[in-house]
């Protein structure tokens, strides 16, 4: 089953009309009124693509948007009443992959979903899954899994790009800080400590021996490093 768009919208009746549409053309749908709702969502569900409305209760819409870029290539279509020039290029400095003016055309939107969505599978279907140590250990970002000696693992979004953030580059230091960024893609404070409750839970699903780690290494004093050698594919 394909993850679900997400709505970020706070007007109630625009939500459940995009929602009509974007089910009526086979998308599965989920939605967030604001800011602390779209965190919440980004982690639990992984969504395909995120619809997102600027103008929101608990925060800016724009800087929502850097972190969802910040969490990984989910495209992100901006919904906004701004329709000055200067706004739009803001807009897409920030990266947002396309730009819909209210009042929107909800066909249009699902059109502009559908062309960026295509422009996504065509850079995806490019990624080759990451394999280390003779196949022992695969992170397929394609599919956000990880299988471990050919059984597939229960696996978090947050952990999922934890892990992918420390295997793109094995054998490199990240410091918390990095990885609150990279992989988390939140600017608040104290996350960093959250790092080690999530390396945690990853040692144990990967690690046959989590207290003595081959894969996810600490860096006492500096933060963490994924060891493996990679396989060629
Ligand atoms: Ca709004």
């Amino acid at each position: 089953m394909l993850p679900p768009v997400l709505i970020v919208e706070d007007d109630q009746k625009l939500a459940r009309i995009v929602r009509a549409y974007l089910e009526g053309a086979d998308f599965r749908v989920t939605h967030a009124s604001s800011v602390a709702e779209t965190l919440c969502k980004l982690d639990e569900e992984a969504p395909l693509a995120v619809i997102l409305d600027l103008g929101l209760p608990d925060g800016a819409g724009e800087e929502l948007c850097q972190d969802i870029k910040a969490l990984g290539d989910i495209p992100v279509i901006m919904l906004t009443a701004k329709s000055a020039e200067e706004e739009r290029i803001a807009g897409f400095a920030l990266g947002a992959d396309d730009y819909v003016v209210k009042p929107a055309s909800p066909r249009e939107l699902v059109y502009r979903l559908k062309a960026v969505l295509k422009r996504y599978d065509g850079t995806a279907t490019s990624s080759q899954p990451l394999s280390f140590n003779n196949g022992a250990l695969i992170l397929d970002s394609r599919r956000h899994e990880i299988s471990k000696s050919g059984q597939a693992l229960t696996i978090t979004p947050t952990e999922f790009k934890l892990l992918f953030t420390l295997a793109s580059a094995p054998h490199r230091t990240f410091t918390r800080d990095e990885l609150v960024s990279k992989a988390l893609g939140y600017h608040f404070e104290g996350y960093e400590r959250s790092i080690d409750a999530h390396i945690k839970n990853l040692r144990q699903k990967i690690e046959d021996e989590p207290r003595r780690p081959e894969y996810l290494k600490t860096v006492y004093g500096v933060g963490y490093l994924f060891c493996g050698e990679r396989d060629a594919l």
